[in-house]
């Protein structure tokens, strides 16, 4: 699959190449209900699906970090309905966007530095460390599933990571002090030290590219599992909601694991609509 050039589209029902269309009649033929009748059920029908899986590929979304205090930036009232995103060309292209950008992140701070994992990140850690998970596929900027043990490398983030910077020229990472003491000390943003192109937290704005090797991986990810976990997203971001269907479709098993309906609840093969630390706690340490 080629990378969609913008991200945070959102998907059309039925309008999109890696819709509903390419899942086969006989899929959904003689399904029973899967929406878990309540949360003992489900998180026993998902303890079944984690004991018969050899690979299981999780996908998280803004729900797994809220019980860390990590707000969704995207729901009703959340930061972005109060305070515009700020595209990724006009932070290219004005100092006044670069200054506010950054002001807005470290006025952030407080709530990332002292977020910790919640029970979700931590069921999945040690799943990870069972051998179950080869590598996480996340919407997700908050560094959590590393902080829960995952290695870096091993964690896909589709949206980038708001706990370090790049440049954008030349992706000469830097930390968060830093561009602090460079802004304290001159009143306003910093650019490279090597080339002089403007410094931006290392996170996928809107308007700017998915990261290409993020998007192979995650894809490679999604057809390589035979159980694709879900959790906490709504599945209506494109192109991320994709994977759910490209698993699905390689017949890999779909559990959904978010306290609302998604977009794709109707071809999951399980779904627990339950709070996530709730749902996959039992699964911490096992
Ligand atoms: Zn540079």
């Amino acid at each position: 699959m080629a990378p969609e050039a913008a991200p945070f589209q959102r998907a059309k029902r039925g309008g999109n190449p890696h819709g509903r269309a390419i899942i086969s009649a006989a899929h959904l033929a003689d399904r029973l209900p899967v929406i878990a009748s309540d949360l003992g059920t489900g998180v026993e029908q998902l303890g079944g699906m984690i004991a018969a899986a050899a690979t299981i590929v999780p996908f998280t979304g803004a729900g797994i970090s809220t019980e860390c205090g990590i707000p969704d930036f995207r729901s009703p009232g959340g930061l972005w309905t109060r305070n515009r995103p700020i595209p990724f060309d006009e932070f290219v292209a004005s100092t006044d966007a670069r200054n506010e950008s950054w002001r807005r992140r470290f006025a952030m701070e407080p709530t990332f530095a002292t977020a910790r994992p919640g029970r979700g990140h931590l069921a999945l850690a040690s799943l990870y460390r069972a051998g179950k998970i080869p590598a996480i596929v996340t919407q997700n900027i908050d560094n959590l599933h590393q902080a829960s043990g995952f290695s870096a490398e091993h964690v896909v983030e589709l949206h980038g990571n708001t706990t370090y910077a790049r440049c954008i020229g030349c992706g000469q990472a830097y930390d968060l002090p830093w561009v602090r003491r460079r802004f304290e000390a001159t009143g306003g943003a910093p650019d490279c030290t090597v080339c002089d192109e403007p410094v931006k937290t290392a996170t996928i704005s809107f308007g700017q590219a998915m990261p290409e090797d993020a998007m192979r991986r995650a894809t490679e990810l999604a057809q390589q599992c035979d159980l694709f976990l879900a959790i906490g997203s709504s599945l209506v971001v494109w192109p991320a909601a994709g994977f759910p269907l490209m698993a699905k479709n390689r017949g890999a098993r779909l559990v959904i694991i978010n306290n609302e309906a998604t977009e794709q609840d109707d071809i999951a093969d399980l779904v627990i609509r339950n709070d996530i630390g709730e749902a996959l706690g039992p699964f911490v340490g096992n």
